[in-house]
């Protein structure tokens, strides 16, 4: 066992002991070896504690295996040392599975594309969390019933126990002979029930998904599973139960050679149920305006809901008529993604009433976001806007000379201000009727924070953040058009420097340990989806400090060079105005030549493809930097 260098010489240097401290972290990671390795600390004359003299931390960190987790929350309070040692994830991941080894199987069941509902994401990163909330977050459950004498079993109904998901109670009705009478002697049927009907209120639902398995005695692959689908997860009043007529046939099932039945000739069934809920976030206008920086929602939202996964959207405008003034009419528009379209996340899609004919169906996936972001599935933001509006608009901020802020004012429709000229106009009151005119930009994603100027032809297009900055200073002063893009290039770069600071703070503080639910809100501000921080962690092995880090050095997330195939790669990244979707890195952008192939991905992984036009080098590169490169965070 090698030691790390020794701590406390180091306490100085924070950031490097921490990052000491991951490596002997990675050692004890499953991947590698099992054994802990810890750093040593040289005891100091006025430390309290006794023990710490005595015993290496390789040794508490060993004895600490041995508690329970409220005994380690205690010895939290330790010291800095035992801080980290009590923080370790293995330690918490072991009580946790010791305590509900239904952990284990978070991962079923799943839907196709549905957000991944893991135990990260569940406690914000932590198992530890995940101890202290006492699994009260756990959505799912499971129920495993065997069926003696199969062949022999009777034709009625077999009602297995019930088990609970929080307060919701379900059991499986199981037709050994099928349920319908032209089933008879062919099928098996099994229904998921939900068995506390006479406890709940006249308009109950609940959703959930569901898989149905009939185990086989020796080889898993040969389980015959169904699962629910995303239009059955829906559970009220008129559809308590949800299943499947003929599950299999009873041919394989009592055939002896397929081996569903076992020595004694019963039949194993199992189903596994996971709530499923979405959480939106309503924004008001009042947000946008207490926003300071880029975008218009970095501000939390006014309120958060937690809606059943299902929710139609007359059930949603019926949740949302509680948060507005009574008898106020609103309309609610959805948040466009920004990877397509390059703009920050803003209010882009009016949400309507669907036809008659589908009115009941739910509310998710491409009805609320454009359906590019898996993540959307379980997470939206929604703008309530009570001016109830219904058309395309353009959302303005003004640059305040006497303040140095952009403050949000409000929005125009499109229909009226479709160009910076006649914007000028509309805008008068607000810049001065001595104005000699104003100077606009648009926002734009992280790391582009802004447009140049535009021309006073230029076209807006629906919800596009403009920027306004008066011609004429409050003091009378002319601004010209060089000073007007640093005023706002040096507005919007402090706003960044920010969000890096804060980054900062969260990898450097030995008290604080970053979680990932840290680092997709940090990341959230700039506009980065959750599913790219998602990704950087698996490639950090699951280490929320490591996919800080990996975060914080400026790389392009998300993006691979479709010449090398590198991904995540660091220093600027060159885009193909001609090519869709063409990516290079420094190296291959300065090795200047046509390019064949490109990257895509299938099935998850990254495939070079020859099904391509061609890159020539004769295409015209725009060069974009990363996040947090240098400059943003270097330069003062
Ligand atoms: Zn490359
Ligand atoms: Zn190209």
């Amino acid at each position: 066992m090698t030691l790390g260098p020794r701590a406390s010489a180091r306490e100085n240097e924070g950031i490097v002991m921490k990052k000491e401290y991951l490596h002997a972290g990675n050692a004890s990671s499953p991947e590698q070896n099992d054994s802990y390795e810890f750093l040593e600390e040289k005891p100091t004359k006025n430390d309290p504690f006794q023990v710490k003299k005595e015993l290496p931390l390789e040794i508490i960190g060993i004895t600490l295996e041995f508690l329970d987790g409220w005994s380690l929350i205690a010895c939290t309070l330790v010291n800095k040392q035992w801080y980290r040692l009590t923080h370790e994830q293995k330690l918490w991941q072991n009580i946790c599975l010791k305590q509900w080894p239904l952990l284990k199987f978070q991962s079923l069941p799943q839907l196709p594309g549905a957000p991944d509902y893991d135990i990260i994401r569940l406690y914000r990163g932590s198992w530890r969390q995940c101890f202290i909330l006492q699994h009260g977050l756990n959505q799912q459950a499971g129920l495993s019933v065997t069926i003696p004498n199969f062949a022999e079993a009777p034709k009625t109904r077999i009602k297995s126990e019930t088990f609970n998901i929080n307060e919701h109670s379900f059991c499986l009705w199981i037709f050994p002979k099928g349920i319908r009478q032209e089933d008879s002697n062919g099928v098996i049927s099994a229904y998921l029930v939900l068995t506390d009907l006479e406890k709940r209120p006249s308009q109950w639902l609940t959703c959930a998904v569901f898989t149905l398995t009939i185990h086989h005695t020796s080889d898993p692959k040969k389980n015959i599973t169904w699962n629910s689908s995303l239009h059955d997860n829906r559970f009220e009043p008129s559809l308590y139960n949800w299943g499947v007529h003929s599950l299999t046939d009873l041919k394989t099932l009592t055939n002896k050679e397929c081996g569903y039945l076992d020595n004694q000739g019963s039949l194993k069934l199992s189903v596994r149920v996971r709530l499923l809920s979405i959480t939106v976030q309503l924004f008001f206008e009042s947000d946008f305006q207490r926003n300071k920086g880029r975008g218009l929602t970095s501000t939390k939202a006014s309120v958060t809901l937690e809606l059943p996964f299902c929710t139609t959207f007359e059930e949603l405008q019926q949740v949302v008529a509680k948060h507005v003034p009574q008898g106020l009419r609103f309309s609610l528009w959805s948040f466009g993604r920004t990877n397509i379209n390059g703009q920050p996340f803003r209010p882009q899609k009016l949400l309507q009433p669907l036809p008659s004919t589908v009115q009941r169906r739910p509310l998710f996936g491409n009805q609320l976001v454009d359906g590019i972001d898996i993540d959307a599935y379980s997470c939206c933001s929604i703008f309530v806007d009570t001016h109830a509006m219904e058309n395309e608009f353009i959302f303005i901020k003004v640059y305040d000379t006497a303040t140095k802020q952009l403050d949000y004012i409000g929005r125009v429709l499109l229909s009226a201000c479709q160009t910076p000229q006649s914007l000028q106009i509309q805008l008068q009151f607000y810049v001065g009727d001595q104005s000699s005119g104003i100077y606009t930009f648009v926002e734009d994603i992280a790391p582009v924070l802004c447009s140049k100027i535009l021309p006073l032809n230029y076209s807006f297009k629906a919800s596009d953040i403009v920027i306004v900055v008066p011609m004429l200073s409050g003091n009378g002063n002319g601004i010209n058009e060089n000073q007007a893009e640093v005023l706002v290039y040096d507005y919007l770069h402090v706003w960044m420097q920010d969000i890096y600071e804060q980054a900062k703070v969260l990898y450097s503080d030995l008290l604080i340990c970053p979680t990932l639910h840290d680092i997709e809100t940090l990341a959230e501000t700039l506009d980065i989806p959750r599913f790219r921080i998602h990704s950087a962690y698996r490639k950090c092995k699951g280490d929320p400090s490591q996919t800080l880090k990996f975060f914080m050095e400026g790389r392009h997330l998300g993006f691979i060079c479709d010449s090398c195939g590198d991904t995540d790669f660091r220093g600027p990244r060159y885009n193909c105005c001609t090519c869709r979707d063409f990516d290079l890195c420094s190296s291959c952008y300065e090795l200047s030549k046509d390019v064949d192939h490109r990257y895509a991905s299938v099935n998850g992984t990254w495939k070079r493809v020859t099904e391509f036009d061609g890159h020539s080098k004769n295409h015209s590169m725009r060069k974009l930097l990363s996040v947090f490169h240098e400059g943003y965070h270097t330069s003062s």
